[in-house]
């Protein structure tokens, strides 16, 4: 039986894990050949060529894709929220409570930081970087971290921390793979405000309780 993208992203996942980029790189390979218009691949996959410093593969890569006219699909989380709808964008500015969300992502960042968050930018590669070198690193850098912390399923989870009662579990629903810094973040966010939270992401079901993943961070 020929594997399928299940299997080759949950032994992706492995991979990345344990961090055997080698092997990573060749299922991803394998992946964006099986699948072209995922773009989720090619993203990894140019991630991936950018941590390793093939900065031109990474480059060659993000030119076929413009190229071909293949857009990265955004990312939106789902909440169900008292009877209606919720989606959020990564740095979402058209929701309602928007200007509430931003507030209660700031202080959650700040919770989450106290109790030894540290924001992962080395899985947000922001395009058109380079090597460049003084202010611009330092721009960058924060361009990456704040490009993280908007990310949709931590708007989604700020959203229901300021929309429902204490000790209400979240239940949000993501069109994409949860990241792993949303991933990281989101467990401890489950221990500090004792909430559990259960995404449902493109490949399984998450479940954060008390500083912990159900997948036990394979996935
Ligand atoms: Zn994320
Ligand atoms: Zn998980």
């Amino acid at each position: 039986m020929r594997p399928n993208e299940v299997v080759l992203g949950s032994l992706l996942g492995a991979c990345k894990v344990h961090r055997m980029h080698e092997l990573g790189e060749r299922l991803v390979r394998d992946l964006v050949l099986m699948y072209p218009y995922n773009t989720e691949h090619h993203v990894l996959l140019s991630n991936m060529y950018a941590l390793s410093g093939k900065i031109d593969k990474a480059d060659s890569l993000r030119r076929d894709l413009r190229d071909k006219g293949i857009r990265k699909v955004p990312g939106i989380s789902t909440m169900y929220i008292n009877g209606k709808i919720h989606q959020f964008s990564a740095g979402e500015k058209s929701h309602p409570r928007i200007n509430e969300i931003y507030l209660m992502l700031d202080v959650m960042i700040r919770e989450l930081k106290l109790a030894g968050y540290v924001p992962d930018t080395t899985s947000q590669i922001i395009s058109g970087g380079g090597s460049g070198g003084g202010d611009d690193d330092t721009n960058e850098q924060e361009e990456k971290e704040r490009a993280l912390l908007s990310h949709s399923e931590k708007l989604a989870v700020c959203f229901g921390l300021i929309s429902t009662k204490a000790g209400t579990p979240l239940y949000i629903f993501k069109n994409l793979r949860i990241c792993q810094d949303c991933h990281s973040a989101l467990k401890i966010a489950s221990k500090i405000y004792s909430r559990e939270i259960v995404i449902r992401d493109r490949n399984r079901f998450h479940s954060f309780k008390n500083g912990l993943c159900s997948c036990s961070d394979y996935w």
